[in-house]
């Protein structure tokens, strides 16, 4: 059957899941076209993207406005968008199929509430934007009749395993965690570790934010509260195990005791491409699993006591209203804080509670009361550090 060509937008495409956007497209050129790109204010890489891949217009959304910046723009016979507004815009023009939301933080929140509204596709790898508002973005999704495909790694192999599934037979979602670099490291030592340390992810290249998030599990944490909208299904039943090798990428347990997995090579252009083509699939040049090479699959239960992130996203999810906006936002603050050697490591969850207990919980909360909690919660948190009280 022939395939009519699907138009692509995607905000934060110079990061590392943007970049794996684009070699998807590079494959898969008959199917796929790029009509918008962004990206925060890395305008080489956007200029060699732009030569690429003829985007219609562009967004650079972390610089003001510049003369020299948008003559080039003319050269290229691009239009240019700044700052949030042109992100906005990019969201949700009308010529476009699929926007691929590679932002990073709670940034990603407006664009993707703008992109539902436009009635467009999202393909999610910004979980921040569940774990922000994830109740309003669900709703808004559902009368939109706009469907969300992430590009999570763990929520693709969840939606993998889910097809042709009913949802009423799911008994347990199961999430894989890689467990990060230091899931075997004594507790007593984690006050010293290094960005260095920190930034060196066993299994997966990404960006510095959730290379951060992995190190100290709050990725999946955040995870957890991804997957809860995502799938509809209630905390107590998403588990997390310790999987050091990344090869199953996340299971569905049904009620029958039957366990459906979903496993590859850790390679982000595989949900990647499955979110872009779903729900077809395409073939897809990459490495493959070799299970003789393998050998082996561990496990283990992750523990609180050292990964404290796991805990407190936990009870956020129980709490509801306004609670997960300030833990991601805390969160966000204090890896900031961190990545300028600011803080020690263990001060990122020790930030992060303090300012869940301080905060008081507004239930069913309107947008911009998520946004006063998240704002609240990057001040209190850079106020903790001057303080000197982290
Ligand atoms: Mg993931």
């Amino acid at each position: 059957m022939q395939q009519s060509m699907k138009r692509i937008s995607i905000l934060g495409s110079t990061g590392s899941i943007g970049r794996n956007c684009l070699e998807v497209v590079r494959n898969l050129k008959n199917q796929l076209s790029i009509r918008y790109l962004s990206t925060y204010s890395n305008i080489a890489l956007l200029i060699e993207q732009i030569n690429e891949f003829h985007p219609c217009a562009v967004a650079i959304c972390g610089m003001k406005p510049d003369a020299a910046i948008e003559k080039k723009m003319q050269q290229l016979e691009v239009e240019v968008g700044w700052g949030n507004e042109g992100l906005l815009t990019v969201a949700s023009r009308s010529d476009t199929d699929v926007v691929v939301n590679a932002l990073v933080g709670a940034a990603g929140l407006l664009p993707t509430l703008k992109a539902i509204e436009a009635g467009k596709t999202i393909a999610l790898a910004n979980k921040e934007t569940l774990v922000t508002a994830g109740e309003l973005v669900m709703q808004k999704a559902l009368q939109k009749n706009v469907s969300i495909i992430p590009i999570d790694s763990e929520h693709s192999a969840l939606l993998q395993c889910l097809q042709g599934e009913r949802h009423q037979h799911i008994r347990r979602l199961i999430l894989t965690a890689s467990g990060g670099p230091f899931w075997q490291r004594p507790g007593g030592t984690f006050r010293d570790i290094t960005v260095e340390e920190a930034l060196k992810h066993p299994n997966w290249n990404m960006g510095r934010k959730i290379t951060i998030d992995s190190a100290t599990m709050m990725n999946k944490g955040l995870e957890l509260i991804e997957a809860h909208w995502l799938f509809q299904v209630p905390e107590d039943r998403i588990n997390i195990v310790i999987h050091p090798q990344s090869i199953i990428h996340s299971m569905v347990e049904f009620v029958d005791g039957s366990i459906k997995a979903q496993m590859g090579l850790p390679d982000m252009k595989i949900p990647i491409q499955y979110a872009l083509t779903y729900p077809d699939r395409d073939t897809l040049d990459a490495s493959r699993l070799d299970f003789a090479r393998l050998q082996q699959l561990q496990f283990a239960l992750p523990d609180t006591g050292r990964f404290p992130s796991l805990r407190l996203a936990r009870n956020a999810l129980r709490t509801g209203g306004t609670a997960c906006a300030v833990m991601n936002a805390a969160n966000e603050a204090a890896v900031a804080l961190f990545l300028n050697r600011r803080i020690s490591f263990d001060s990122i969850p020790a930030s992060i509670e303090m300012a869940l207990t301080t905060h008081e919980v507004l239930q069913n909360p309107s947008l911009p009361e998520i946004s006063e909690a998240d704002r609240w919660a990057r001040n209190y948190v850079n106020s903790l550090h001057r303080a000197g009280k982290m």
